[in-house]
Protein backbone atom coordinates (compact mmCIF):
# COMPACT_ATOMS: atom_id res chain seq x y z
CA UNK A 1 0.00 0.00 0.00
CA UNK A 2 1.71 3.18 -1.07
CA UNK A 3 0.80 6.27 1.14
CA UNK A 4 0.99 9.93 0.88
CA UNK A 5 4.05 11.35 1.70
CA UNK A 6 5.81 7.79 2.40
CA UNK A 7 6.67 7.22 -0.83
CA UNK A 8 6.95 3.79 -2.08
CA UNK A 9 5.64 2.04 0.83
CA UNK A 10 4.52 -1.44 -0.78
CA UNK A 11 8.25 -1.93 -1.70
CA UNK A 12 9.40 -2.67 1.28
CA UNK A 13 7.29 -5.42 1.79
CA UNK A 14 7.51 -6.84 -1.87
CA UNK A 15 11.52 -7.00 -0.87
CA UNK A 16 11.12 -9.26 1.66
CA UNK A 17 9.80 -12.04 -0.78
CA UNK A 18 12.92 -12.17 -2.10
CA UNK A 19 14.55 -15.10 -0.96
CA UNK A 20 18.11 -13.08 -1.01
CA UNK A 21 17.06 -10.44 0.51
CA UNK A 22 15.03 -12.57 3.18
CA UNK A 23 18.07 -14.60 3.24
CA UNK A 24 20.22 -11.52 4.31
CA UNK A 25 17.87 -10.28 6.65
CA UNK A 26 17.57 -13.27 8.44
CA UNK A 27 21.09 -13.70 8.47
CA UNK A 28 21.51 -10.48 10.22
CA UNK A 29 18.52 -10.76 12.58
CA UNK A 30 19.77 -13.86 13.74
CA UNK A 31 23.65 -12.97 14.17
CA UNK A 32 21.63 -9.91 16.42
CA UNK A 33 19.67 -11.95 18.45
CA UNK A 34 21.11 -15.33 19.03
CA UNK A 35 24.81 -15.23 18.27
CA UNK A 36 26.64 -16.49 14.73
CA UNK A 37 26.07 -20.14 16.36
CA UNK A 38 22.36 -19.87 16.53
CA UNK A 39 22.63 -18.47 12.76
CA UNK A 40 24.46 -21.66 11.51
CA UNK A 41 22.08 -23.76 13.23
CA UNK A 42 18.79 -21.88 11.17
CA UNK A 43 20.93 -22.61 8.13
CA UNK A 44 19.88 -26.65 8.97
CA UNK A 45 16.41 -26.28 10.47
CA UNK A 46 13.75 -27.21 9.14
CA UNK A 47 10.73 -25.16 7.69
CA UNK A 48 9.33 -24.30 10.83
CA UNK A 49 11.98 -22.64 11.85
CA UNK A 50 12.18 -21.02 8.54
CA UNK A 51 8.88 -19.56 9.00
CA UNK A 52 9.67 -18.24 12.02
CA UNK A 53 12.44 -16.80 11.30
CA UNK A 54 10.88 -15.22 7.85
CA UNK A 55 8.30 -14.35 10.26
CA UNK A 56 10.68 -12.54 12.34
CA UNK A 57 11.89 -10.81 9.07
CA UNK A 58 8.31 -9.75 8.27
CA UNK A 59 8.36 -7.80 11.93
CA UNK A 60 11.65 -6.35 10.80
CA UNK A 61 10.05 -4.61 7.88
CA UNK A 62 7.03 -3.93 9.32
CA UNK A 63 9.08 -1.79 11.78
CA UNK A 64 10.86 -0.06 9.08
CA UNK A 65 7.26 0.51 6.86
CA UNK A 66 6.09 2.02 10.39
CA UNK A 67 8.78 4.22 10.80
CA UNK A 68 8.16 5.76 6.98
CA UNK A 69 4.46 6.21 8.26
CA UNK A 70 5.22 7.88 10.84
CA UNK A 71 4.60 11.19 9.22
CA UNK A 72 1.17 10.17 8.24
CA UNK A 73 -1.99 9.60 10.49
CA UNK A 74 -5.03 9.11 8.08
CA UNK A 75 -8.32 10.25 8.75
CA UNK A 76 -9.00 13.70 8.15
CA UNK A 77 -5.36 14.50 7.20
CA UNK A 78 -6.05 11.67 4.18
CA UNK A 79 -5.81 13.21 0.88
CA UNK A 80 -9.21 13.26 -1.17
CA UNK A 81 -10.38 11.85 -4.28
CA UNK A 82 -9.92 11.27 -6.93
CA UNK A 83 -11.43 7.85 -7.08
CA UNK A 84 -12.03 7.27 -10.69
CA UNK A 85 -15.01 8.35 -12.41
CA UNK A 86 -16.94 4.62 -12.99
CA UNK A 87 -16.61 4.89 -9.11
CA UNK A 88 -20.11 7.12 -8.54
CA UNK A 89 -17.84 9.11 -5.69
CA UNK A 90 -17.54 12.11 -5.86
CA UNK A 91 -14.84 13.82 -3.56
CA UNK A 92 -16.39 16.23 -0.65
CA UNK A 93 -19.58 14.90 -1.95
CA UNK A 94 -22.16 12.67 0.07
CA UNK A 95 -21.43 8.50 0.92
CA UNK A 96 -23.12 6.73 -2.15
CA UNK A 97 -25.65 4.23 -1.41
CA UNK A 98 -25.33 0.51 -2.09
CA UNK A 99 -27.75 -1.80 -3.79
CA UNK A 100 -27.58 -5.07 -1.76
CA UNK A 101 -29.36 -8.64 -2.38
CA UNK A 102 -30.94 -9.68 0.66
CA UNK A 103 -32.85 -12.44 -0.65
CA UNK A 104 -33.60 -14.44 -3.21
CA UNK A 105 -35.90 -17.76 -4.20
CA UNK A 106 -36.74 -19.49 -7.11
CA UNK A 107 -40.61 -18.98 -7.08
CA UNK A 108 -41.64 -16.66 -3.87
CA UNK A 109 -40.93 -14.29 -1.09
CA UNK A 110 -42.79 -12.97 1.76
CA UNK A 111 -42.70 -9.13 2.45
CA UNK A 112 -43.66 -7.99 5.62
CA UNK A 113 -43.81 -4.98 8.01
CA UNK A 114 -45.77 -2.94 10.49
CA UNK A 115 -47.21 -0.29 8.42
CA UNK A 116 -46.25 -1.89 4.87
CA UNK A 117 -46.92 -0.08 1.74
CA UNK A 118 -46.25 -0.35 -1.93
CA UNK A 119 -45.50 2.45 -4.67
CA UNK A 120 -47.48 4.89 -1.35
CA UNK A 121 -50.44 2.29 -0.81
CA UNK A 122 -51.03 0.90 2.58
CA UNK A 123 -51.51 -3.20 2.57
CA UNK A 124 -53.89 -4.10 4.49
CA UNK A 125 -52.35 -7.16 7.21
CA UNK A 126 -48.83 -6.08 6.80
CA UNK A 127 -47.78 -8.90 4.79
CA UNK A 128 -47.72 -10.34 1.10
CA UNK A 129 -46.09 -13.01 -0.82
CA UNK A 130 -44.78 -11.54 -4.11
CA UNK A 131 -43.99 -14.23 -7.09
CA UNK A 132 -42.60 -15.17 -10.27
CA UNK A 133 -45.21 -15.58 -12.76
CA UNK A 134 -43.83 -16.12 -16.42
CA UNK A 135 -41.43 -13.41 -17.43
CA UNK A 136 -43.02 -11.53 -14.45
CA UNK A 137 -43.65 -10.09 -10.59
CA UNK A 138 -47.05 -10.43 -9.06
CA UNK A 139 -48.44 -10.46 -5.99
CA UNK A 140 -49.96 -14.00 -4.74
CA UNK A 141 -53.79 -13.58 -5.15
CA UNK A 142 -53.27 -10.36 -6.59
CA UNK A 143 -52.47 -8.71 -10.16
CA UNK A 144 -48.76 -8.11 -11.14
CA UNK A 145 -46.01 -6.41 -9.59
CA UNK A 146 -43.97 -3.49 -11.48
CA UNK A 147 -40.03 -4.71 -10.79
CA UNK A 148 -38.12 -2.00 -8.73
CA UNK A 149 -40.97 -0.38 -6.96
CA UNK A 150 -40.14 -0.47 -3.57
CA UNK A 151 -41.97 -1.84 -0.67
CA UNK A 152 -41.90 0.59 2.47
CA UNK A 153 -42.59 0.69 6.29
CA UNK A 154 -43.75 3.44 8.32
CA UNK A 155 -42.21 1.66 11.47
CA UNK A 156 -39.92 -1.18 11.78
CA UNK A 157 -37.35 -2.87 8.88
CA UNK A 158 -39.07 -4.49 6.00
CA UNK A 159 -38.67 -8.52 6.25
CA UNK A 160 -38.05 -10.41 3.50
CA UNK A 161 -38.36 -14.32 4.32
CA UNK A 162 -38.13 -13.25 7.81
CA UNK A 163 -34.71 -11.43 7.52
CA UNK A 164 -35.01 -7.76 8.78
CA UNK A 165 -33.94 -5.01 5.39
CA UNK A 166 -32.11 -2.18 6.30
CA UNK A 167 -34.91 0.40 4.28
CA UNK A 168 -37.34 0.51 1.21
CA UNK A 169 -36.95 -3.00 -0.47
CA UNK A 170 -37.99 -3.51 -4.19
CA UNK A 171 -37.97 -7.35 -6.25
CA UNK A 172 -37.16 -8.07 -9.35
CA UNK A 173 -36.90 -11.31 -11.60
CA UNK A 174 -34.02 -12.61 -12.44
CA UNK A 175 -32.40 -14.43 -15.26
CA UNK A 176 -32.59 -18.37 -13.62
CA UNK A 177 -36.75 -17.74 -13.40
CA UNK A 178 -36.78 -16.64 -9.77
CA UNK A 179 -36.89 -13.34 -8.16
CA UNK A 180 -34.42 -11.17 -5.70
CA UNK A 181 -34.76 -9.05 -3.09
CA UNK A 182 -32.95 -5.42 -3.23
CA UNK A 183 -32.62 -2.90 -0.28
CA UNK A 184 -30.85 0.18 -1.27
CA UNK A 185 -28.74 1.30 1.69
CA UNK A 186 -26.24 4.26 2.48
CA UNK A 187 -22.73 2.70 2.42
CA UNK A 188 -21.41 3.59 6.04
CA UNK A 189 -24.68 1.40 7.29
CA UNK A 190 -23.85 -0.74 4.99
CA UNK A 191 -20.66 -1.26 6.10
CA UNK A 192 -21.59 -1.67 10.18
CA UNK A 193 -24.09 -4.42 8.70
CA UNK A 194 -21.30 -5.93 7.13
CA UNK A 195 -19.40 -5.72 10.42
CA UNK A 196 -22.07 -6.84 12.70
CA UNK A 197 -22.27 -10.20 10.06
CA UNK A 198 -18.64 -11.06 9.17
CA UNK A 199 -16.99 -10.28 12.50
CA UNK A 200 -17.42 -11.58 16.25
CA UNK A 201 -17.92 -9.04 18.85
CA UNK A 202 -14.69 -8.19 20.55
CA UNK A 203 -12.84 -7.22 18.22
CA UNK A 204 -9.60 -5.02 18.61
CA UNK A 205 -10.73 -1.42 17.10
CA UNK A 206 -7.45 -2.01 14.64
CA UNK A 207 -8.95 -5.01 13.03
CA UNK A 208 -12.52 -3.78 12.91
CA UNK A 209 -10.98 -0.77 11.26
CA UNK A 210 -9.40 -2.73 8.42
CA UNK A 211 -11.92 -4.83 7.84
CA UNK A 212 -14.32 -1.81 7.13
CA UNK A 213 -12.25 -0.35 4.80
CA UNK A 214 -12.40 -3.33 2.56
CA UNK A 215 -15.99 -4.14 3.29
CA UNK A 216 -15.94 -0.59 2.15
CA UNK A 217 -13.74 -0.71 -0.90
CA UNK A 218 -15.04 -3.81 -2.10
CA UNK A 219 -18.78 -2.97 -2.42
CA UNK A 220 -17.50 0.19 -4.54
CA UNK A 221 -15.76 -2.07 -6.62
CA UNK A 222 -18.26 -4.32 -6.89
CA UNK A 223 -20.53 -0.58 -7.71
CA UNK A 224 -19.03 0.50 -10.45
CA UNK A 225 -19.27 -2.92 -12.15
CA UNK A 226 -22.82 -3.87 -11.62
CA UNK A 227 -25.33 -3.15 -14.79
CA UNK A 228 -27.66 -5.31 -13.10
CA UNK A 229 -30.82 -4.45 -10.33
CA UNK A 230 -28.18 -4.87 -7.45
CA UNK A 231 -24.63 -4.18 -7.01
CA UNK A 232 -24.04 -6.72 -3.83
CA UNK A 233 -25.00 -10.10 -2.30
CA UNK A 234 -25.86 -10.22 0.98
CA UNK A 235 -24.22 -13.48 1.62
CA UNK A 236 -20.65 -15.12 0.77
CA UNK A 237 -21.14 -14.88 -3.06
CA UNK A 238 -19.88 -10.76 -1.81
CA UNK A 239 -19.98 -9.74 1.67
CA UNK A 240 -22.41 -11.22 4.30
CA UNK A 241 -24.68 -8.40 5.23
CA UNK A 242 -26.90 -8.58 8.41
CA UNK A 243 -29.98 -6.17 7.71
CA UNK A 244 -30.73 -5.72 11.59
CA UNK A 245 -29.85 -2.19 13.54
CA UNK A 246 -26.09 -2.72 13.92
CA UNK A 247 -24.88 -2.65 17.02
CA UNK A 248 -23.00 0.48 18.71
CA UNK A 249 -19.50 -1.00 18.25
CA UNK A 250 -19.84 -2.23 14.31
CA UNK A 251 -21.34 1.69 13.79
CA UNK A 252 -18.30 2.86 15.60
CA UNK A 253 -16.07 1.38 13.38
CA UNK A 254 -17.29 2.17 10.60
CA UNK A 255 -17.51 5.77 11.54
CA UNK A 256 -13.99 5.49 12.93
CA UNK A 257 -13.02 4.80 9.30
CA UNK A 258 -15.41 6.78 7.22
CA UNK A 259 -15.05 7.25 3.78
CA UNK A 260 -11.58 5.79 4.16
CA UNK A 261 -11.37 3.22 0.65
CA UNK A 262 -8.09 1.66 -0.93
CA UNK A 263 -7.83 2.79 -4.81
CA UNK A 264 -6.16 0.63 -7.80
CA UNK A 265 -4.82 3.19 -10.27
CA UNK A 266 -7.66 5.71 -9.04
CA UNK A 267 -10.24 3.48 -8.98
CA UNK A 268 -11.91 1.25 -6.03
CA UNK A 269 -9.93 -1.80 -5.82
CA UNK A 270 -10.93 -5.48 -5.20
CA UNK A 271 -10.15 -5.35 -1.62
CA UNK A 272 -10.91 -9.20 -1.46
CA UNK A 273 -10.92 -10.98 2.23
CA UNK A 274 -11.41 -14.10 3.67
CA UNK A 275 -11.35 -15.67 7.63
CA UNK A 276 -7.86 -17.22 8.02
CA UNK A 277 -4.97 -17.62 5.22
CA UNK A 278 -3.25 -20.10 7.17
CA UNK A 279 0.37 -18.26 6.61
CA UNK A 280 0.51 -16.64 3.52
CA UNK A 281 -2.31 -14.79 1.47
CA UNK A 282 -3.15 -16.38 -1.81
CA UNK A 283 -2.30 -14.49 -5.32
CA UNK A 284 -5.72 -14.01 -6.63
CA UNK A 285 -5.03 -14.84 -10.27
CA UNK A 286 -4.46 -18.58 -8.69
CA UNK A 287 -7.82 -18.35 -7.31
CA UNK A 288 -9.61 -16.60 -9.83
CA UNK A 289 -8.38 -17.23 -13.46
CA UNK A 290 -11.17 -15.67 -15.34
CA UNK A 291 -11.82 -12.65 -13.21
CA UNK A 292 -9.96 -9.43 -13.59
CA UNK A 293 -7.10 -9.84 -10.83
CA UNK A 294 -6.32 -7.43 -7.61
CA UNK A 295 -2.88 -5.71 -8.27
CA UNK A 296 -1.68 -6.58 -4.47
CA UNK A 297 0.23 -9.94 -4.74
CA UNK A 298 0.29 -12.61 -1.96
CA UNK A 299 2.01 -12.12 1.54
CA UNK A 300 3.29 -13.40 4.43
CA UNK A 301 0.88 -13.16 7.20
CA UNK A 302 1.80 -15.74 9.86
CA UNK A 303 -0.63 -14.18 12.47
CA UNK A 304 -3.93 -16.64 12.20
CA UNK A 305 -2.79 -19.58 14.43
CA UNK A 306 -5.13 -18.81 16.79
CA UNK A 307 -7.60 -18.87 14.66
CA UNK A 308 -10.50 -21.63 15.19
CA UNK A 309 -9.38 -22.91 11.13
CA UNK A 310 -5.27 -23.38 12.23
CA UNK A 311 -5.76 -26.62 11.40
CA UNK A 312 -8.83 -29.25 10.34
CA UNK A 313 -9.25 -32.38 9.22
CA UNK A 314 -12.42 -33.67 6.66
CA UNK A 315 -13.20 -37.40 6.14
CA UNK A 316 -15.36 -37.88 3.39
CA UNK A 317 -16.49 -40.91 2.11
CA UNK A 318 -15.70 -42.54 -1.40
CA UNK A 319 -18.86 -42.76 -2.13
CA UNK A 320 -20.14 -39.68 -1.52
CA UNK A 321 -16.98 -38.00 -2.87
CA UNK A 322 -17.83 -39.95 -5.70
CA UNK A 323 -21.37 -38.47 -5.87
CA UNK A 324 -20.14 -34.81 -5.30
CA UNK A 325 -16.91 -34.97 -8.12
CA UNK A 326 -19.43 -36.78 -10.67
CA UNK A 327 -20.11 -33.56 -12.41
CA UNK A 328 -16.26 -33.35 -12.96
CA UNK A 329 -16.36 -35.77 -15.63
CA UNK A 330 -16.03 -38.93 -13.57
CA UNK A 331 -17.51 -41.95 -14.09
CA UNK A 332 -20.21 -43.39 -11.41
CA UNK A 333 -19.46 -44.90 -8.39
CA UNK A 334 -17.07 -44.38 -5.43
CA UNK A 335 -13.55 -42.40 -5.88
CA UNK A 336 -10.84 -44.79 -6.44
CA UNK A 337 -8.18 -42.68 -6.23
CA UNK A 338 -7.49 -38.77 -5.36
CA UNK A 339 -3.87 -36.86 -5.44
CA UNK A 340 -2.65 -33.55 -5.30
CA UNK A 341 -1.01 -32.90 -8.99
CA UNK A 342 -0.16 -29.32 -8.83
CA UNK A 343 0.54 -26.62 -5.91
CA UNK A 344 -0.02 -22.76 -6.54
CA UNK A 345 3.31 -20.23 -5.72
CA UNK A 346 2.38 -20.00 -2.35
CA UNK A 347 1.87 -24.46 -1.52
CA UNK A 348 -1.73 -24.69 -1.61
CA UNK A 349 -3.31 -27.00 -4.03
CA UNK A 350 -3.89 -25.96 -7.42
CA UNK A 351 -5.03 -29.39 -8.67
CA UNK A 352 -5.98 -32.58 -8.01
CA UNK A 353 -6.96 -35.66 -10.33
CA UNK A 354 -9.49 -37.79 -9.29
CA UNK A 355 -10.26 -41.56 -10.30
CA UNK A 356 -13.83 -42.89 -10.29
CA UNK A 357 -15.97 -45.47 -12.06
CA UNK A 358 -12.69 -45.98 -14.92
CA UNK A 359 -12.31 -42.29 -15.50
CA UNK A 360 -9.84 -39.80 -14.34
CA UNK A 361 -10.47 -35.95 -14.22
CA UNK A 362 -8.52 -32.90 -13.32
CA UNK A 363 -9.88 -30.61 -11.08
CA UNK A 364 -8.78 -27.46 -10.18
CA UNK A 365 -8.16 -27.11 -6.05
CA UNK A 366 -11.02 -23.90 -5.77
CA UNK A 367 -13.57 -26.37 -8.10
CA UNK A 368 -13.05 -29.26 -5.62
CA UNK A 369 -13.94 -26.73 -2.88
CA UNK A 370 -17.04 -26.08 -4.59
CA UNK A 371 -18.39 -29.50 -5.60
CA UNK A 372 -17.33 -30.61 -1.91
CA UNK A 373 -18.59 -27.38 -0.06
CA UNK A 374 -16.85 -24.18 0.79
CA UNK A 375 -17.58 -25.01 4.09
CA UNK A 376 -16.45 -28.70 4.50
CA UNK A 377 -12.90 -27.97 3.06
CA UNK A 378 -12.16 -25.52 4.15
CA UNK A 379 -9.19 -24.04 2.22
CA UNK A 380 -7.12 -25.32 -0.88
CA UNK A 381 -3.84 -25.34 1.90
CA UNK A 382 -4.78 -29.52 2.32
CA UNK A 383 -3.00 -32.52 2.11
CA UNK A 384 -5.42 -35.55 1.29
CA UNK A 385 -4.72 -39.44 1.91
CA UNK A 386 -6.76 -42.49 1.34
CA UNK A 387 -8.45 -43.66 4.85
CA UNK A 388 -9.83 -46.97 4.09
CA UNK A 389 -13.35 -46.71 2.54
CA UNK A 390 -12.82 -43.10 2.46
CA UNK A 391 -10.53 -39.75 2.19
CA UNK A 392 -9.03 -37.53 4.49
CA UNK A 393 -7.98 -33.87 4.30
CA UNK A 394 -5.98 -32.25 6.64
CA UNK A 395 -6.04 -28.65 5.99
CA UNK A 396 -5.08 -24.94 7.09
CA UNK A 397 -6.95 -22.03 6.81
CA UNK A 398 -10.18 -21.02 5.97
CA UNK A 399 -11.41 -19.11 2.87
CA UNK A 400 -10.03 -18.41 -0.62
CA UNK A 401 -7.08 -16.68 1.01
CA UNK A 402 -6.75 -13.27 -1.44
CA UNK A 403 -6.57 -10.04 0.24
CA UNK A 404 -7.33 -9.06 4.25
CA UNK A 405 -7.00 -12.34 6.52
CA UNK A 406 -9.36 -11.80 9.17
CA UNK A 407 -7.45 -13.58 11.78
CA UNK A 408 -4.19 -12.57 10.87
CA UNK A 409 -5.68 -8.97 11.29
CA UNK A 410 -6.70 -9.46 14.89
CA UNK A 411 -3.21 -10.78 15.42
CA UNK A 412 -1.47 -8.07 14.18
CA UNK A 413 -3.87 -5.38 15.88
CA UNK A 414 -2.94 -7.34 19.45
CA UNK A 415 0.49 -6.76 18.33
CA UNK A 416 -0.32 -2.41 18.46
CA UNK A 417 -0.33 -2.44 14.25
CA UNK A 418 -3.03 0.36 13.57
CA UNK A 419 -5.75 -0.52 10.69
CA UNK A 420 -3.74 1.78 8.21
CA UNK A 421 -0.66 -0.28 8.56
CA UNK A 422 -2.99 -3.90 8.44
CA UNK A 423 -4.19 -2.68 5.30
CA UNK A 424 -0.74 -2.20 4.26
CA UNK A 425 0.18 -5.51 4.98
CA UNK A 426 -2.16 -7.47 3.45
CA UNK A 427 -2.78 -5.09 0.19
CA UNK A 428 0.43 -3.69 -0.69
CA UNK A 429 0.57 -1.32 -3.94
CA UNK A 430 -3.07 0.14 -3.20
CA UNK A 431 -3.83 3.59 -2.01
CA UNK A 432 -5.37 4.83 0.61
CA UNK A 433 -7.74 7.60 0.06
CA UNK A 434 -10.70 9.58 1.00
CA UNK A 435 -13.46 8.74 -0.96
CA UNK A 436 -15.95 11.66 0.76
ZN1 LIG B 1 -3.42 -15.22 7.91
Amino acid sequence: MVLPGAGPGGRTLRLRLRPGRVAALLAILAVLAMGAGAALAWVSAGDSAALADENRGLRAALAALNDRLGRWEGGASAPRGPVGPDAGVAPGGVPPRIRVAVARDGSALAVAAPGLSYGGTAIGGGEVVVERRGDALALRGGGPLAAGTPFASASGPVRVAGQAAPGDVAFHPTADGGLVAVAEVEIERYVAGVLAAEIPRGWEAAALGAQAVAARTYALWRRAGAPGPFDVEGTTADQVFSGEEPEAWATAAAAATRGMVLVDRGRPAAAYFHAACGGRTEDARAVWPDREAPSFPPVLCGRCARSPFASWTVTVDAGELGAALAPAGLGPGPTTGLRVAGETATGRVAEVVATAGGREARIPGNELRRLLGYGRLRSTSFAVRADGPAFTFSGTGAGHGVGLCQWGARGFAREGLEWQRILAVYYPGLELRRAY
